[in-house]
C-alpha cells in the first residue's frame, strides 16, 4: 500500500492570530476524525512561521513543512533558507518547484533538481511539483513537458536515496482558477508519471505518492482522489479554511 498523502500549501497567507486559529480548528476537527482518515496531513507554510507551527503541531497527527529552500547549504545566499534549517524547525516536507517558483521566481529545471537535492540530503520529504500550462496543454505537450520536469530531477539522484520523494501534478492553468483537471485527465497523466518512474526504478514508483494539485475542493476531492493513480492532493486555497482541509483530507479513500 502506497503512503497516502494531502498537503496544504498556504502561499504567502497567514498571520501568527489567524494561523493560530486554523490550526486551533485543524487540532479539533482532525482529532474528532481520526479513525476515519486514511491519508497523512500536511501544512507547508510561510517560513517565519515554522517556529510557532512547530510548537502548536509538536506530537498532533499533523505535519509540518515549507514551500521552497536553497540549493545551497549555507554562506553568502541572502535572504535565502537551507535545508537544515527546516530541519531545525523539524519540517518533515518541503515544496520544491511550485510552478509559482518556476514562473515567478524563474527557477530553471536545474535548480529545482539542485534543490530538491538538497532537501533529500537533509532527510527532508520534498514535493516535486511538476505540471503544463494551458498553452502548452493546447499543443499537445503535456507529456513532454512534464517528463523533462521530472526527467531533470531523476537524472542527478540515485533510486536509492528517493525513498521519501513525492511528486505532485499541477496543471498549471488549474491552479488558483477553479477549473479543476477532470479526474481521468489527471489519471492520464499520473499514470504516465508512474510508468516515466518505473523505467528509472520499479519498485520506487510503486511506492512513490503522487498528489493531484489545482482547484481542489472538497465536492471535486472524492473523485480526482478515487483514481488509481492519485494518491492524495496538494491544496492551495482551500487548505485555508480549516473544515475545507478536512473533508478534502477525508476524501481519500
Ligand atoms: C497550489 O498552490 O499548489 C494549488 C494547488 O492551489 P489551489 O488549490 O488554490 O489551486
Amino acid at each position: 500500500m502506497r503512503r497516502k498523502l494531502v498537503a496544504g500549501n498556504w502561499k504567502m497567507n497567514g498571520s501568527l492570530e489567524a494561523n493560530a486559529r486554523l490550526l486551533a480548528a485543524l487540532l479539533e476537527l482532525s482529532a474528532k476524525e481520526s479513525g476515519s482518515m486514511k491519508a497523512e496531513m500536511a501544512v507547508c507554510i510561510p517560513f517565519p512561521y515554522l517556529p510557532q507551527v512547530a510548537q502548536l503541531l509538536q506530537g498532533s497527527q499533523i505535519a509540518w513543512g515549507a514551500q521552497t529552500l536553497s540549493e545551497f547549504d549555507s554562506g553568502a545566499y541572502t535572504g535565502e533558507v537551507s535545508a537544515s534549517m527546516l530541519s531545525d524547525f523539524q519540517c518533515q516536507y518541503v515544496i520544491v518547484g511550485h510552478s509559482e517558483r518556476r514562473q515567478v521566481f524563474k527557477e530553471s529545471n536545474l535548480q529545482i533538481a539542485q534543490k530538491l537535492r538538497a532537501a533529500i540530503t537533509a532527510g527532508l520529504s520534498p514535493i516535486l511539483c511538476v505540471g503544463e500550462t494551458l498553452e502548452e496543454r493546447e499543443s499537445g505537450e503535456t507529456l513532454s513537458v512534464v517528463y523533462e520536469q521530472l526527467d531533470s530531477v531523476l537524472n542527478t539522484l540515485d533510486p536509492g536515496s528517493c525513498e521519501k520523494l513525492v511528486i505532485a501534478y499541477e496543471p498549471v492553468w488549474a491552479i488558483g482558477t477553479g477549473k479543476t483537471a477532470k479526474p481521468e485527465q489527471a489519471q492520464e497523466i499520473h499514470a504516465a508519471l508512474r510508468s516515466r518512474l518505473s523505467e528509472f526504478d520499479k519498485a520506487l514508483a510503486e511506492m512513490t505518492p503522487l498528489l493531484y494539485g489545482g482547484s481542489v475542493k472538497a465536492d471535486n476531492a472524492e473523485s480526482l482522489f478515487g483514481q488509481t493513480d492519485i494518491d492524495g492532493g496538494l491544496i492551495g486555497g482551500a487548505s485555508l479554511k480549516a473544515q475545507d482541509f478536512i473533508d478534502i483530507c477525508k476524501a481519500v479513500a
